[in-house]
């Protein structure tokens, strides 16, 4: 799993102590690892992280053209990988879609994901989740102009994604009788609201709130404000690997406790207005299980 930079003489010396205790070795990455643009012996002798984010959902994880990334939870990562000893230059950043995440976790694609990922009890029989860290809601990104009343979603066409619990509440209880088409990421489903082919957009405010605040679409949206769910985000690593749940759960308390959870809760989401819960008790995974 997590990837250690090695250099030709420290993988040598790996190589030889190997063979001397003629036995595979027993700590923590024990799977052999995932693949990655590192051991190429630059020298660096740090370890690397890849880990999953969102690159599309301004505010929470975006690439920009300049291969840029920003968002909080590209915050949260770069925390949690600074209290791992891993630098940001030496985090490869991988694009989590969110009907992908078990799969990636499951095969090793990434050490963990941090993705506007909610903990459900579904989730938790395939991977193991950190936090939680944030409590979002689901709601609708509307056009600005429209008029919603919480009675009629029903009746709306909603678009939502694929392998999201948005898709899921929306079938369970929200509104099963909407037509509602599923896209493969939420920045798809925003221009079809724009062009009104689709009356909303329903998933996580915070993801709403950072499209609606977008340049592009100033003043062409709003959110309508329900309260639908709420959405628990943990970091989801893979099945087992409770001391890396345990490490992460350290470094997401302490980054609530110095106060840099703060400043990236409003430095990422203060530019769209969006009116945040406080940070939720790390490690009591308690709140969403049935
Ligand atoms: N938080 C919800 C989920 O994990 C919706 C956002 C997303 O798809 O990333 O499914």
């Amino acid at each position: 799993m997590r990837i250690r930079k090695a250099s030709a003489l420290a993988a040598a010396v790996f190589a030889l102590s190997l063979a001397a205790t003629a036995c595979g070795s027993d700590d923590e990455s024990g799977d052999g690892g995932s693949e990655s643009s590192g051991g190429s012996g630059d020298g660096g002798g740090g370890e690397e992280l890849r880990i999953g984010i969102k690159f599309d959902q301004p505010g929470i994880g975006l690439e920009n053209s300049e291969g840029e990334y920003s968002g909080f939870d590209v915050d949260v990562a770069t925390y949690i990988a600074g209290e791992m000893g891993v630098a940001p230059e030496d985090i490869e950043w991988v694009e989590a879609p969110s009907a992908d995440r078990e799969t990636m976790l499951q095969s090793g694609d990434v050490d963990f994901i941090v993705a506007s990922y909610s903990i459900n009890p579904e989730r938790m029989e395939l991977v193991d989740f950190a936090g939680p860290y944030f409590l979002a809601h689901q709601d609708l990104l509307v056009r600005s102009d429209a008029e919603v009343s919480e009675d009629a979603i029903n009746e709306m066409t909603l678009c939502t994604v694929a392998g999201s619990t948005s898709a899921q509440n929306v079938q369970d209880s929200i509104a099963p009788d909407a037509a509602t088409q599923e896209f493969p990421t939420y920045s798809e489903c925003v221009p079809a609201v724009q062009q009104g082919t689709i009356d909303a957009l329903t998933t996580d405010d915070s993801i709403l709130a950072g499209y609606a605040a977008q340049d592009e679409y100033e003043g062409q949206f709003k959110l309508a404000g329900f309260d639908l769910s709420d959405e628990y985000y943990g970091v989801g690593v893979p099945k087992g690997e409770t001391e890396l749940v345990d490490e992460i759960n350290t470094a997401l308390q302490k980054m609530i406790d110095d106060g840099s959870w703060e400043q990236a809760v409003e430095s990422n989401f203060g530019p769209a207005n969006y009116d945040y819960e406080d940070a939720p008790k790390v490690g009591d995974l308690s709140v969403v299980e049935e």
